[in-house]
């Protein structure tokens, strides 16, 4: 049997858990059902779609998907055309078992299926109940996403990961490594540059694997496709203006890359490099492929071409068999290196990862005291790092309105500090504005645009 859908019963709803690739495909999956004449519902009870896309790093993102599900799974008993969708990292773990606990679900999908939204829910209008875990090849992807920001826009080029880090579930629930071609990603660069979006950051779980599964290489037997040589095959692109990208490994992290972010000046100078324990022995047993020493260097070396860059990172704290000598070895690199910014966690056992089942489990009373003390120095340090913008004159990409101050901007500097400053959100969006930084907190600064100041000198 065919659901018949009328406009009037075309709306979505997407409520996303965990990382960028998540946000990432969430807008693909928006714009899938954009293109199928769906609108968007701010309200999830008004929507007859709903979908969860989800996020198994985190325990508490898993139960608040189960919670959310569990209120619409009721809501469907008395408008059974209500369509539900988990789709994401718990999607591709839990499977059909998935369905087994929550029957009233649709469609259970795995991030490699994100681009086939439109096919699955045409299954499911027909009347099935469909679970899309299996390994597939991506296919290049022709949908068009729908974008959160005018201004900002981020475009994947490497899905999966071959790495085996020990605490992570990605390489299990996304798959292994699959580069996009350099031009299928600066197609879709280009379109964007067309449509006015000032900024991409180019995305992969390790974006420095990006290449390594094309074909090519060089004389001197390098892949022929490297993150550094699609750098400068993008760069270019009209329109854009800034270049990011994320996530960086610090195992695959190259000088090569570092002298073409130095060289290209679209491409910012803010490096996301997760260093996760600044000890040796516990990075051996996360299987992480490096020591603190060679993380140092990468940052000396970056500073060498770029003293004012910005360096954030990720750090778990309270890994199996973590010492509290070992724990004071992430706080010294943490004090060493001035982080702009530091995410921290607790160590979290997933399910399927090695870490998971090894002796040595830390109890939640130490790792929170250890998640404690370290955010405690990195507030410290973060709002140290902060006063250097203090004076300057920085160039901020207008993304949106500040919610709590409506006569305010909020934008990032290409080192990627929040910064609010007064303005009209409709004649500024997606404007690069020079602006003086007049107040520096930990995580965001103030300034006045340099055109408003000079008037009122004048
Ligand atoms: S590099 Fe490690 S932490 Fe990152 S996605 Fe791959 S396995 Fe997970």
């Amino acid at each position: 049997m065919t659901t018949i859908m009328t406009t009037s019963n075309r709306r979505y709803h997407i409520t996303t858990f965990g990382c960028q690739m998540n946000k990432a495909d969430s807008e693909r999956m928006a714009g899938i059902l954009e293109d199928m004449g769906f609108e968007w519902s701010e309200d999830p009870n008004q929507a007859n779609v709903i979908l969860y896309n989800t996020c198994t790093i985190r325990d508490n993102a898993e139960q608040k998907v189960y919670s959310y599900l569990g209120r619409q799974a009721k809501r469907k008993h008395s408008e059974p055309d209500l369509t539900l969708v988990v789709a994401g990292c718990v999607a591709q773990q839990e499977g059909e078992s998935l369905l087994r606990r929550v029957p009233e679900l649709d469609l259970v999908m795995g991030p490699q299926h994100a681009n086939r939204l439109k096919d699955l829910l045409q299954q499911v209008f027909d009347g099935n109940q469909v679970v899309a875990t299996e390994a597939v090849h991506i296919m290049e992807d022709i949908t068009k996403p729908r974008r959160d920001s005018k201004a900002t826009a981020w475009v994947n080029v490497i899905y999966g990961c071959n790495e085996r880090c020990t605490y992570c579930v990605v390489p299990g629930v996304r798959g292994i490594e699959q580069s996009r071609t350099p031009e299928a990603i600066r197609a879709e660069i280009e379109e964007l540059g067309r449509q006015g979006y000032k900024e991409i950051t180019l995305l992969g779980q390790n974006i420095d694997a990006y290449g390594r599964d094309l074909p090519g290489s060089t004389p001197e037997g390098r892949h022929l496709h490297t993150l550094t040589d699609l750098l400068y095959y993008v760069h270019d692109v009209p329109g854009i203006e800034r270049i990011r990208f994320a996530t960086s490994h610090p195992r695959y992290f190259t000088e090569r890359l570092i002298k073409a972010c130095a060289e290209l000046p679209k491409v910012c100078e803010h490096f996301h490099i997760p260093f996760q324990s600044g000890d040796n022995e516990v990075l051996k047993r996360m299987s992480r492929g490096y020591t603190q020493e060679k993380y140092r260097r990468i940052i000396d070396k970056i500073r060498e071409y770029m003293p004012d860059a910005s360096i954030s990172a990720d750090a778990i704290v309270g890994f199996p068999g973590e010492t509290e000598e070992q724990f004071q070895n992430t706080l010294k690199l943490t004090e060493d290196i001035g982080f702009d910014m530091l995410n921290t966690a607790a160590y979290s056992p997933r399910p399927g990862t090695p870490a998971a089942i090894w002796d040595g489990q830390l109890s939640e009373e130490v790792k929170s005291d250890r998640l404690q003390r370290l955010n405690h120095l990195v507030n410290i340090k973060i709002a140290e790092r902060s006063q250097r913008y203090m004076g300057r004159t920085e160039e901020i990409l207008v993304e949106d309105q500040n919610p709590k101050d409506v006569t305010q901007v909020m934008g990032r500097t290409g080192g990627n500090r929040l910064t609010f400053f007064t303005g009209d959100i409709n004649e500024l969006k997606g404007q690069l504005v020079k602006v003086k930084i007049t107040e520096a907190r930990a995580f965001s600064l103030t300034g006045i645009p340099v055109k408003v100041q000079e008037a009122v000198l004048v």
